[in-house]
């Protein structure tokens, strides 16, 4: 059994203190604030209050999360990083494609990601050896493989509530009394940016209210999960194009 399979084992509450106490600064909560976020966010901040929080502004949230953030840092006094997009990257995707891609084609949605969200928080992560996401493996089908702990990109990744269901989340906020992200009582039940968000229907999967204009492209970024296949292959494509003009 390796290390890591061992550190698979341990409860949440355990896994971050085990971060906290090996990697210092030099390890982060990466949250958007949604409800698992916060349930991370919360333990990491009662094992070390100085914890480092990071969040990635892609210029296109809604006015909710903005909230929430004022919310989290009154409540437990943390200072948030917030990372944001290399501006000329998102100049020259705009100037070719124009603000609203991602309706047009899944790999110009991706382009969107990809420009404001995983180059953004891969720069930033390269000043972390270790950091914690709150996925879940049953929030959707293609997560279901998610591990507690993974070496990921040069540094540790860790889900601690991988295992948790919706139920042990809400549990957890209710009895913490956590801020919920506003838009949950709109019936949103995963929140991501404004125009690619809207609430899921009863009974939908959680993350159906996700870019929910598209078939047959994966609900998901690029930040936890590749892109593969035809879709990747032309991201890889239009990428290129953005970063090679925005950087001449
Ligand atoms: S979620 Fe939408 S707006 Fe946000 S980065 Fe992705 S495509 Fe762009």
């Amino acid at each position: 059994m390796s290390y890591f399979d061992e550190l698979e084992d341990l409860p949440a509450e355990e896994l971050i203190a085990w971060a906290v106490r090996t990697y210092g600064d030099s390890f982060a909560i990466s949250t958007s604030f949604q409800k698992s976020g916060m349930v991370i966010l919360d333990m990491a901040c009662r094992i070390n209050p100085q914890v480092r929080v990071i969040t990635l502004d892609t210029g296109r949230l809604p006015e909710e999360t903005y909230a929430m953030m004022d919310m989290v840092r009154s409540r437990y006094g943390v200072r948030i990083e917030v990372v944001m997009p290399d501006p000329r990257e998102v100049e020259g995707m705009v100037a070719r494609h124009g603000a609203n891609l991602f309706y047009a084609d899944p790999s110009l949605r991706m382009l969107c990601c990809q420009v404001r969200k995983v180059r953004p928080l891969e720069r930033k992560l390269r000043q972390f050896r270790a950091y914690a996401v709150g996925l879940r493996r049953l929030s959707a089908e293609n997560r279901n493989e998610v591990r507690k702990v993974e070496y990921r990109d040069g540094r540790i990744k860790l889900a601690p509530v991988a295992d948790w269901t919706r139920q042990d989340i809400e549990a957890y906020t209710r009895r913490h009394n956590l801020p919920v992200h506003p838009l949950y009582a709109r019936g949103y039940s995963s929140i991501g940016c404004a125009p690619c968000t809207r609430p899921a229907g009863n009974g939908e999967d959680e993350r159906a209210g996700r870019w929910w204009w598209e078939e047959a492209a994966p609900k998901e970024c690029g930040i936890h999960f590749s892109v593969n296949g035809k879709i990747g292959r032309k991201l890889d494509i239009l990428l290129e194009e953005v970063v090679q003009v925005s950087h001449a």
